[in-house]
């Protein structure tokens, strides 16, 4: 009997917006192409979610402006962080039903992966199994992002009644960065973001101290100031620009920045990360505030630990998760496009199949 060839849903990215501009839903497109059955030492695999990051729109222009991350070619399907479902397998490495991950997924909703693919990873812990868009977000990389940029660069030391202010707060990295800041002692935790919903989430649901909405407060170092006169000691910095200058106003002598992302220049034609105000050098230098580069991907020989550290947390209840699912392969460059102008609250996913169980 012929193999059946079924047909595949991908979303392919049509055209580039621009390195100056904001990116679209046109820049996207759906298209029906068809996936062969896989062949010896290949598992055919169903994707359950996917992910849509920032650093995806460096990978929108024709140079990503990164060593690390090359540009998504047109006419073909992006490539991110994305999990599934073996439902084939021609690969002793893999059974059918198992759950797998990769940084490398196609925006497609059945993918043929080698068997022997080095990214291509199995899930072992029967909870994640369970609850696969954890994989994503606060066990996966944006959470490992938080957990380890706060351990490496933060200097928190518990009971010594620091202050911290996160910014994107309300975000993947944002929500886990306060959460994880408390339980490792920081005394105060604000958080800034873009609605008045986003700060009742985080000081109602997670426990911050305060939250800034940065859209309708004018002077937010003037905020940050009455809120936490003694200074800022720790700044977990997700967005750059001009709310970071306010911050940096704030911050105390020997304090220290997690350089997470710049998220407010992603649009912009700037170097990575971009040039400070000569004011804020200045302060940066005067007051000897460290602001090292942090890129969670130095550090993957940290990853499993820290993701037991993160599973255990979110089992235990002691760090919550919230994320926004968008339903739909179709719905992929419309999820990431809405992430980007602040449309989330936790991790932005897409739902793209169901877990057979
Ligand atoms: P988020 O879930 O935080 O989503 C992005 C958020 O950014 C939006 O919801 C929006 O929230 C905010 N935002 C968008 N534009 C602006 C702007 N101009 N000014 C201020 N805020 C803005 O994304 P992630 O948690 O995945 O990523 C957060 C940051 O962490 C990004 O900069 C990303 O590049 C970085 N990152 C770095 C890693 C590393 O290894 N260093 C790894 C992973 C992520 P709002 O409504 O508040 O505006």
């Amino acid at each position: 009997m012929a193999a059946e060839i079924r047909e595949n849903k991908c979303v392919v990215l049509k055209n580039r917006p621009g390195v100056e501009s904001q990116p679209n839903d046109s820049n996207f497109a759906l298209e029906k192409r068809e996936v062969q059955p896989c062949n010896e030492g290949e598992i055919l695999v169903k994707t359950l979610y996917l992910s849509v990051d920032p650093y995806m729109r460096c990978r929108m222009n024709e140079e990503t402006g990164s060593s690390y991350l090359t540009p998504w070619p047109l006419g073909d399907p992006p490539t991110g962080g994305g999990v599934g479902q073996v439902i084939q397998s021609k690969s002793q490495n893999f059974k059918e039903g198992d759950i797998v991950e990769s940084f490398l997924w196609p925006w497609q909703e059945l993918v043929v992966f080698s068997g022997e693919n080095p990214r291509l990873v199995k899930e072992e812990s029967p909870y994640l199994c369970l609850k696969p868009s954890l994989l994503l977000g606060i066990v996966g990389i944006t959470g490992l992002t938080s957990y380890i940029g706060i351990r490496e660069k933060a200097h928190i030391n518990s009971g010594s009644n620091q202050a911290m202010v996160i910014s994107g707060a309300a975000g993947a990295c944002g929500m886990a960065a306060g959460q994880i800041a408390k339980l490792d002692g920081c005394g105060m935790v604000i958080g800034i973001c873009g609605t008045d919903e986003k700060c009742r989430y985080l000081t109602e649901e997670l426990n911050f101290d305060f939250a800034i909405n940065y859209k309708t407060t004018k002077d937010v170092a003037k905020q940050i100031q009455t809120l936490c006169p003694a200074g800022i000691d720790v700044y977990f910095d997700n967005v750059g620009g001009e709310i970071s200058n306010e911050v940096i106003r704030c911050m105390n002598q020997n304090s220290h920045i997690v350089l997470c992302g710049q998220i407010s220049v992603y649009n912009k034609d700037v170097p990575y990360p971009p040039p400070l105000p000569a004011d804020i050098q200045t302060i940066l230098s005067n007051k000897n505030i460290t602001r090292d580069r942090f890129l969670v991907l130095n550090y993957m020989e940290k990853f499993p630990d820290a993701k037991k550290q993160l599973e255990a947390w979110v089992r235990e209840g002691k760090v919550k998760n919230r994320e926004t699912v968008v339903e739909g392969l179709e719905n992929t460059g419309r999820a990431f496009v809405a992430m980007m102008s602040g449309g989330n609250i936790g991790k932005q996913v897409v739902r793209v199949a169901d877990l057979t169980q």
